[in-house]
């Protein structure tokens, strides 16, 4: 079992297999996009593989695959199938904006896929455009389709933000009417890939209120352990509705998650500047017995929460969360 310094077991890692991404969403990047990097900066295929078999070894039994756009890096499907013969990992989730995602949905059911996280911040076409940069919610809502089609468990991710999609915040809460799925309000957090402060911020709380406003008697039901959502329930919808305060940074205190982004930087914590770089590591020639030994040592070093995590770093919040694996 791995067990932080604050005696959190630590069991799930989000590993970023790019930091390439086809939508250009104006909160996580500026306009003309961020400066992608040289393929050889990136981790390759087998050495993610292997920090995934060094971290089962030490105990992580569940990964998350995100970016970045996680389809677009040509063989994915390839890497999830390896993935899904290491020994001690039970759980495979993905996090994917749906844009190319749909035809690659039967084979993740056959893949034995955990569940799977679809972005989607608004149902209206323009205003899809409007966040996104980029006309595509006719392939997302395909993807959302085949999901349900192959009855793999769905969650629905939104950013929240007012003035921008809150008049969006309805017909997504209406999801989950008929569908037995989550939708889940995030609060906008500062990486934007410029450093500015949240503009349209809307608290977890805010987001609440409003959807009390046509849903009365949305009620808070049980979370399940480690979860970074509240979740509540609509008398006779199918699904939940869930609320994650990513800025306010409430559900610090049991939080199992490590992440390691498209270049090979370890963090502990969402809001640090990266503990030390794993592709340098592999690349000089550690073995893996060394690895876990640096892994272990940053592991008991961690941030008590993500207000720690950010006054220890080195710059402010700037980065694009393409780059670091949302
Ligand atoms: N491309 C995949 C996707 O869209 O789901 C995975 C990567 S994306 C960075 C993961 C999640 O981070 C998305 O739900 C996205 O909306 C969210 N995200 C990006 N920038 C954010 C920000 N500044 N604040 C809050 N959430 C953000």
């Amino acid at each position: 079992m791995l067990i932080d310094n604050h005696g959190r077991q630590i069991n799930y890692l989000r590993l970023a297999v790019t930091d390439r991404c086809n939508l250009r969403c104006f909160y996580c990047m500026p306009h003309e996009g961020i400066d992608f990097l040289p393929k050889t900066h990136l981790l390759s295929f087998e050495e993610m593989l292997r920090l995934i078999e060094i971290l089962a070894e030490m105990g992580v039994s569940k990964v998350r695959i995100t970016g970045g756009e996680p389809f677009v890096r040509k063989e994915l499907m390839a890497f999830l199938w390896k993935i899904s013969e290491i020994e001690g990992i039970q759980k495979i989730n993905l996090t994917t904006n749906g844009v190319l995602t749909a035809p690659y949905i039967p084979e993740l059911k056959q893949l034995g896929i955990s569940s799977i996280n679809l972005s989607l911040d608004s149902l209206d076409r323009k205003r899809f455009f409007e966040m996104t940069r980029r006309d595509e919610l006719p392939n997302v809502l395909k993807t959302f389709d085949t999901i349900l089609e192959n009855d793999i468990p769905l969650k629905i991710n939104s950013v929240m933000m007012a003035g921008k999609n809150e008049e969006d915040i309805f017909s997504l809460v209406d999801l989950a009417k008929n569908h037995p799925i989550g939708v889940r309000f995030i609060e906008e957090m500062p990486f934007n890939g410029e450093g500015n402060k949240p503009e349209y911020f809307m608290s977890y709380t805010k987001i609440i209120e409003t959807i009390k406003t046509k849903h009365p008697t949305l009620y808070k039901i049980a979370d399940e352990a480690n979860s970074t959502s509240y979740n509540y329930k609509i008398q006779d919808f199918a699904g939940s509705i869930g609320v994650i305060a990513a800025f306010s940074r409430t559900f610090c205190g049991t939080c199992n998650r490590l992440r390691i982004t498209p270049t090979g930087d370890f963090k502990t914590c969402l809001y640090d500047d990266g503990k030390m770089n794993l592709r340098d590591m592999l690349r000089a020639g550690l073995s893996n017995e060394d690895i876990k030994e640096k892994l272990q040592e940053s592991i008991l070093h961690r941030a008590k929460d993500g207000f720690e995590a950010e006054a220890s770093r080195k710059t402010g919040v700037s980065e694009s969360m393409t780059t670091i694996g949302g």
